[in-house]
């Protein structure tokens, strides 16, 4: 059969452009302000992805000159209802917590902090540390777990060499690897280094939905380049991802991953519930130092006790997913 027009017109026919389910989280800056004089790139919560798997909130930040920012200095401050991440590239954190643990955060190191019921802490840069760059992390803990009593893990992750990439898994199995962390539901959490012009495929687990955070320019995820700070999202359903580096220089980022969180939570300052009684509780109980979250001793600062804000004359909404 042939083509029957008699003045045939020319065509570009590009091909059709590369699908991916990838969805880029944008990093919007937020400045800490008041002591932590920080500005941070945050992708989680936001408007349209508030979770991916049980991790609720992802803020990076640096590498910043401590000699300018000021470094870090957070008086103790209240936790309900989650776990935290402390996971550094460069300088170093002093972590106190009412549980007692007094504990060095250091690079390619996991600090899992549980905060349940409630815990306090406070996080100071060491007079060593000349510049600070990190992530800090939260996991929401499920409905069964959320009363749980503190904790405090520390785990360092040996970095496997694959052909191209070295991996670090802290949290949940990648690439052979597996974290002897517990968590109360599944999480995938690793650091990854790829060298220039690298490019890595992974196995995933196609239940869990996963996010890549870029530390550095370079990295793409497929096919996508990200900005510094920004998250690469993919549904469940991939068995696979494959991430590049472009640039003539190591690029690095953490991979993050999970089941969908089948809950709706509320956040409201620095705690995890479920309703909006719950954060007022909190705040509350906070306020009056209730045994709740118990004493953070040895701190230096002069503020032992950090404030609570107002909490806001409207009712907080739970926050969930759009289905997918
Ligand atoms: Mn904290």
């Amino acid at each position: 059969m042939s083509n029957v027009e008699v003045r045939p017109e020319e065509l570009e026919c590009a091909a059709a452009p590369p699908t991916s389910d990838l969805e880029v989280l944008e990093p919007r800056d937020v400045p800490l302000g008041g002591p932590r004089a920080m500005t941070v790139r945050r992708t989680l919560p936001q408007r349209r992805r508030s979770l991916i798997g049980a991790w609720c909130f992802a803020d990076h930040y640096g590498p910043d000159d401590v000699s300018e920012t000021g470094g870090m200095d957070v008086p103790p401050h209240p936790h309900t209802g989650l776990q935290t991440v402390s996971w550094l590239f460069t300088g170093e954190i002093e972590h106190r917590d009412s549980l007692g643990t007094h504990a060095l955060v250091r690079p390619g190191e996991l600090n899992l902090m549980t905060g349940g019921l409630g815990i306090a802490h406070s996080e100071v840069s060491t007079p060593a540390t000349t510049v600070l760059h990190g992530a800090q992390l939260w996991v929401a803990l499920p409905d069964a777990h959320r009363r749980a009593p503190m904790a405090f893990q520390h785990y360092r992750p040996e970095p496997v060499l694959l052909a191209g990439a070295a991996v670090a898994v802290f949290l949940g199995s990648l690439a052979g690897q597996t974290s002897p962390v517990e968590t109360f539901t599944p999480l995938l959490g690793a650091e990854l280094v790829l060298e220039a012009g690298a490019r890595l495929e992974l196995a995933l687990d196609s239940g869990f939905e996963h996010g890549v955070l870029a530390d550095t320019e370079g990295v793409g995820v497929q096919g996508t380049s990200l900005g510094r700070g920004a998250m690469g999202y993919l549904p469940t359903g991939r068995t696979t991802v494959t991430l590049t580096n472009r640039a003539p220089t190591p690029a690095r980022a953490l991979l993050l991953g999970g089941p969908p969180f089948e809950e709706d939570i509320v956040m409201w300052w620095n705690f995890v519930g479920r309703s909006h009684e719950d954060v007022v509780q909190a705040r509350e109980d906070w306020m009056s130092h209730s045994e709740r979250f118990g004493e953070v001793l040895g701190y230096a600062g002069e503020v032992r006790h950090l404030p609570a804000p107002v909490i806001p004359p409207v009712r907080i909404r739970p926050r969930g997913n759009p289905p997918h």
